[in-house]
């Protein structure tokens, strides 16, 4: 078995194990490969061992891997998105983690109605009010959700969030917690469901899990060290 391989089965033993102790269906979570900075042959690696689904967060670097790969692949786009990407984006990729502002959304609505399309999206809350990160502050979702309800090409399929980094994974629960009872609020005055919690990452996916994760965005626990960063925001 591959190395790669090898941390895909213990990850999703892990997965498998958080859902269990936490009362909710094993398959109840998606594993999102996050591949960016590792090469193709790292993504076809995976797809080989079983796993289909993966996440980049840049249009520049994935654009090639997406190309030399197969198109059986599944791609979500978790970085922070340019509005001039937009377009690319939304031809490339089946999900979007990191919607920011309502200008953002009515705009990703927007192009998306030119393509035809109905993207699935989270919308990206900055949980832990930090200026270096991106995403609404909790009471201007609040306040825009009205709106961005409106906007009818966007499945909105719920909140996604990048904690503030801390010592352990056991620091990350309580922004955890915190993103789940947003959503629980949200839900319940606006008579809308979000069912899906795009949080936690390779140092934090079973906490995150344990607290309500879907969606989890895992990249070096599975393919490894990354040897440099890719943007401003997470290396
Ligand atoms: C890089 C990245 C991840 C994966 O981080 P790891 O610590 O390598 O698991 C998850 N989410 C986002 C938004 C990222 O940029």
């Amino acid at each position: 078995m591959s190395e790669i391989a090898e941390n895909l089965s213990l990850i999703l033993g892990k997965i498998r194990d958080a859902c269990l102790r936490s009362g909710r269906e094993p398959n109840a979570v998606e594993l999102i490969a996050v591949s960016k900075t590792f090469p193709a042959q790292s993504v076809r690696e995976a797809f080989e061992a079983g796993q289909l689904v993966f996440g980049e967060s840049k249009i520049q670097e994935a654009e090639p891997k997406i190309a030399a790969l197969p198109g059986s692949l599944h791609w979500h786009f978790i970085g922070r998105v340019q509005r001039n990407k937009v377009r690319k984006i939304l031809q490339d990729f089946e999900v979007i983690h990191a919607i920011d502002s309502l200008r953002l959304a009515s705009y990703t609505n927007e192009i998306a109605g030119e393509l035809g399309l109905f993207p699935r999206v989270f919308l990206q809350v900055n949980i832990g009010g930090e200026s270096s990160k991106g995403g609404f502050d909790p009471a201007v979702l609040r306040a825009e959700m009205e709106e961005l309800l409106t906007l009818g090409r966007l499945e909105i399929l719920g909140l996604m969030c990048i904690p503030p980094a801390g010592a352990d994974a056991e620091s990350a629960r309580p922004w955890f917690v915190a993103l789940r009872e947003l959503r629980d609020a949200l839900e319940l005055e606006f008579s809308f469901k979000l069912p899906a919690l795009s949080m936690g990452m390779s140092g934090d996916y079973e906490v995150a899990i344990e607290e309500g994760a879907t969606h989890v965005r895992v990249g070096s626990a599975i393919f490894g060290k990354r040897s440099y960063r890719v943007d401003g925001e997470l290396g």
